[in-house]
């Protein structure tokens, strides 16, 4: 019986201490702690990764841990979700296998015949998501959506949701997260903002008044490149998040214990890792931009941005992604690609290795990327080396 009370006490008495001083707590801080469970056992300073799929019922029918079959809950799920939930200053957060499955459970959560508008940079593999699965189901727009002129002209009577993500991928817009839910209020349209470029490190949506946040988690959470993982995070536990959750726990796209496990741990570093990616980020941003071989350079940290000052007002840092496109077309930017040495020619982002793509042949025939622009992920080499591989493959 005294160990069956000691299983459901859920909070280590550093989580209760959160929840009483949260407001001067500092995300370093939540980012080791909130994710983490001394073990009652043995004392083992770092959560056991639990890796068994069910969970034993007591004589009496229930499950005293509160687990039950993994699909639906495991405890080092319960500890990445409640990191999630601090770290964006949410109400709850509801993790998944990748962050396309995390899009997919916001789409299946909606009523039939609801309308999105989305912005028209949305991340490709989601944009097609909705393009290619939720025909007949959901109405869908993609657009401008910074033009407010005409994001009210597309407000139907059945528009649910305006989806959002910003600093978009691959031209690093920026929405004006304010403005926007500004609108959609005025409506009664929830907002959901990806964030996975930005981190809770450099932007935190829902203190701006977003009703739902989403975060490819295999980007900068992951931050080692050697995990998928997505996640979900509200600020109310409503009947719309009741439904995203029974998508969770009936879909089961749900992340493994290890990988649960493993982006828990790479989380607790995630400050410290975003603080050097802005960093040289911001200083590679300013060396492209005086490059004579560069064209254009789109980076949110830079003056030069068309909404540098709406990104200052909504972010703390401008993250660790930026686009350039090349004078001379096409073939110069894959011949520098070509060149570059310590960036690695692949897909994906967040990691701390730096990585360098061509854009348009990632998005296919349909792409509206332009063809001379190449996409980089800053990494956490020393940035004199960077710039010295970029110095090297320009010339
Ligand atoms: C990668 C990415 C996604 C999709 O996440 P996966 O983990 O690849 O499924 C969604 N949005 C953005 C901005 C991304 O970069």
């Amino acid at each position: 019986m005294g160990k069956t009370a000691k299983k459901t006490v859920a909070l280590t008495p550093f989580l209760i201490c959160l929840y009483k001083i949260q407001s001067i707590m500092h995300i370093e801080t939540i980012a080791i702690h909130a994710g983490n469970q001394t073990d009652e056992k043995t004392g083992a300073v770092i959560q056991p990764i639990v890796l068994s799929t069910t969970f034993e019922r007591a004589e009496d029918g229930s499950f005293p841990s509160g687990y039950s079959y993994s699909r639906s809950a495991n405890p080092n799920r319960t500890m990445l979700e409640k990191v999630l939930t601090h770290l964006e200053g949410g109400a709850d957060a509801a993790s998944f296998a990748t962050g396309n499955a995390a899009g997919m459970a916001v789409f299946q959560s909606l009523k039939p015949g609801t309308h999105i508008i989305a912005t028209e940079d949305m991340y490709h593999g989601l944009r097609n998501q909705i393009k290619n699965l939720f025909v007949g189901i959901l109405e869908f727009d993609f657009i401008e959506v910074n033009d407010q002129a005409e994001l009210k002209r597309r407000i139907r009577p059945n528009t649910g949701l305006i989806w959002i993500e910003t600093p978009s991928n691959p031209l690093l817009k920026i929405t004006d997260i304010k403005s926007t839910i500004s609108i959609a209020r005025q409506h009664n349209i929830k907002v959901a903002c990806d964030n996975t470029f930005a981190t809770p490190v450099c932007q935190q949506p829902l203190s701006l008044g977003a009703d739902l946040v989403m975060h490819s988690a295999t980007k900068y959470f992951g931050g080692h490149s050697d995990l998928t993982g997505g996640a979900l995070i509200t600020p109310v536990k409503d009947e719309w998040w009741q439904k995203i959750r029974q998508v969770q726990e009936m879909g089961g796209a749900v992340p493994s214990p290890m990988d649960c496990y493993l982006l828990a741990r790479s989380i607790k570093t995630l400050p410290y890792r975003m603080r050097g990616h802005v960093h040289n980020a911001q200083l590679l941003a300013e060396f492209l931009l005086k490059h004579p071989k560069v064209e254009a350079v789109m980076y949110p940290g830079l003056p030069a941005h068309p909404q540098y000052e709406v990104a200052k007002s909504q972010m703390s840092g401008f993250g660790g992604m930026l686009s350039f496109t090349l004078k001379d077309g096409e073939q110069e930017a894959k011949r520098v690609i070509n060149k570059l040495k310590i960036f690695t020619r692949a897909t994906s982002l967040g990691g701390v290795e730096s990585l360098v793509e061509h854009r348009a042949s990632v998005e296919g025939p349909d792409t509206k990327t332009p063809l001379n622009l190449l996409r980089v992920s800053v990494g956490l080499e020393h940035i004199d080396d960077l710039i010295a591989d970029m110095t090297q493959a320009l010339d």
